[in-house]
């Protein structure tokens, strides 16, 4: 059956970058756990992905998706009108377009089925929604043979807005994110910049959010540190599964009385900061053993098939562990 992966992180991290990635890795990868693309074939298809964008705020998005909050929802329009600014604009966008989640999940689970298996008649009511046959993306077109439209899918790829606090910590954000884990196996990928998150502090910070929303959402949790054709993740694996590792490190920034480049206000040496991030790496190795870890290159695509292994696993997590605790809160 399908997957729902939904693209969680700070502004920047690399969202949107990513979630093209993993559209046109699944154009060319029969098998998207193999790192060899393979020619898509009648007995060995591509099954490209349906892809919702929950982001009302994005210019320009680099894929076509299939259910674009844009096309029901007109961010400027609702922020001229409610009077708000960026966030209150998003937020209320999100409320909008949460009283349609229904539809929306009607829509997905009709082109989750094989055709065989929907009945008649099957025209719906939310067509100006989606974009079905409107365009498909670049990859499509190469591969025509394939009628992407037709196939069913086996992932659903879900975009967010940049401000994650706004999906995450809202009411319409909880509302998409229990409907669509409570018909599908549903996956958080954390995206970091992991140029971004070289220090010990901005790590920490970065771990601690993660850790919050892994808690808040209550679903299966893959770290996805992108960006590593410009620095390697293996600092951060090695600080997530070597406590004495991320101390040494810790240990070496205090003795440059520094933390992420700044001076440190608390003073180095013996810091308050020091300490304080020491107690705090002992609660997060609790957490980090409920995690997957990847490094990917979003631009590069290396990583890509790891990531997709990481997929697989959680999924078996989720019928596992998460659906039980999901019916039982119902
Ligand atoms: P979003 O705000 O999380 O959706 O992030 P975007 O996908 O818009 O990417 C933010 C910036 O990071 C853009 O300038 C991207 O080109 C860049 N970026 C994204 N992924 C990678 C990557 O794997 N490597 C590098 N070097 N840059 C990346
Ligand atoms: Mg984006």
């Amino acid at each position: 059956g399908p997957v729902a992966i939904v693209c969680v992180g700070m502004a920047g991290s690399g969202k949107t970058t990513f979630m093209q990635r993993l559209t046109s890795h699944l154009y060319t990868h029969p098998d998207p756990t193999s790192s060899e693309p393979s020619v898509p074939s009648k007995t060995n298809p591509a099954a490209p992905p349906y892809i919702l964008n929950l982001d009302p705020a994005v210019h320009h998005v680099p894929f076509t998706a299939n259910i674009d909050i844009r096309d029901s929802v007109n961010y400027k329009e609702v922020m001229k009108q409610f009077n708000l600014g960026p966030n209150g604009g998003i937020l209320t966008s999100l409320n909008l377009f949460s009283t349609k989640i229904d539809q929306v999940i009607g829509l997905l689970e009709k082109r989750t089925t094989p055709p065989e298996l929907i009945p008649e008649p099957e025209q719906s009511t939310v067509e100006f929604m989606t974009n079905e046959g409107k365009g498909k993306s670049p990859e499509g077109q190469q591969h025509t043979h394939q009628e992407p439209s037709k196939s069913p899918i086996k992932h659903i790829l879900v975009d967010t807005p940049g401000q994650i606090e706004v999906f995450v910590w809202s009411a319409s954000g909880e509302i998409l994110l229990s409907s669509l884990a409570s018909t599908f196996p549903t996956v958080i990928a954390y995206i970091i910049d992991t140029p971004r998150t070289t220090s010990t502090s901005t790590f920490m910070s970065n771990m601690l959010y993660a850790c919050s929303i892994l808690y808040k959402t209550r679903l299966p949790m893959i770290l996805v540190f992108n960006k590593t054709d410009a620095q390697d993740a293996g600092f951060a694996k090695e600080w997530m599964t070597d406590f004495e590792a991320f101390q040494e490190a810790l240990r070496n920034e205090e003795e440059g009385g520094s933390f992420g480049g700044e001076t440190a206000p608390f003073g180095g040496g013996s810091g308050y900061m020091g300490s304080l991030l020491n107690s705090m790496s002992l609660v997060l190795e609790e957490f980090y053993k409920h995690l997957s870890v990847v490094g990917v290159s979003a631009m590069t695509g290396s990583g890509i098939d790891e990531f997709f292994k990481s997929v697989e696993e959680k999924r078996l997590e989720f019928e596992r562990d998460y659906k039980p605790e999901l019916e039982r809160r119902k």
